[in-house]
């Protein structure tokens, strides 16, 4: 039997991406890197972490460009968005050494996306119980400063082309 994630914050975060006006991706990618969270740019897409994470050092990889259909990606900005998750695992194999790791596109809100408009390639890397660990980052609500921290980990430790 599969165990599902439970991540009660996700729900605030469906509710935050509502509420919100424009696009987070869109923002983000105009914001400077710490304030946005933002991991690394590439040339057609960019990494970063999740706000409202399903484990520590979740990241996010999406085109610059606002595009909310999956098959509408150019191939170069399917290929880099590859590539950058490939480096991802790297980086954080090297920084925060998980277990394994979920990659995957929720495509459209009945499948878990909070975003539905600016598709973006989720990249959880997964410990043995983090499933019981995470109600605990649940209560803590997941603190600024240790996004903060780890993001600047992963961009110091993210492979130089
Ligand atoms: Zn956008």
């Amino acid at each position: 039997m599969t165990k599902q994630l439970w991540a009660p914050w996700r729900l605030e975060y469906m509710q935050a991406a509502d509420e919100q006006e424009g696009c987070v991706f869109c923002l983000a990618k105009a914001e400077n890197d710490e304030e946005s969270l933002v991991v690394h740019r590439g040339q057609h897409a960019f990494v970063l972490l999740n706000k409202f994470p399903y484990a520590s050092g979740h990241l996010m990889v999406a085109p610059f460009r606002h595009v909310g259909d999956f098959g509408e990606l150019e191939d170069e900005e399917a290929l880099e968005i590859h590539r950058l998750a490939s480096q991802g695992i790297g980086t954080l194999a090297e920084t925060f050494a998980p277990q394994g790791y979920n990659l995957g596109w929720n495509l459209g809100r009945i499948a878990g996306a909070g975003v539905v408009d600016h598709v973006h390639l989720h990249l959880v890397p997964r410990w043995a119980g983090d499933t019981n660990f995470m109600p605990v980052l649940a209560d803590v609500k997941v603190l600024p400063e240790h996004l903060v921290e780890t993001r600047g980990k992963l961009a110091a430790a993210w492979p130089r082309a």
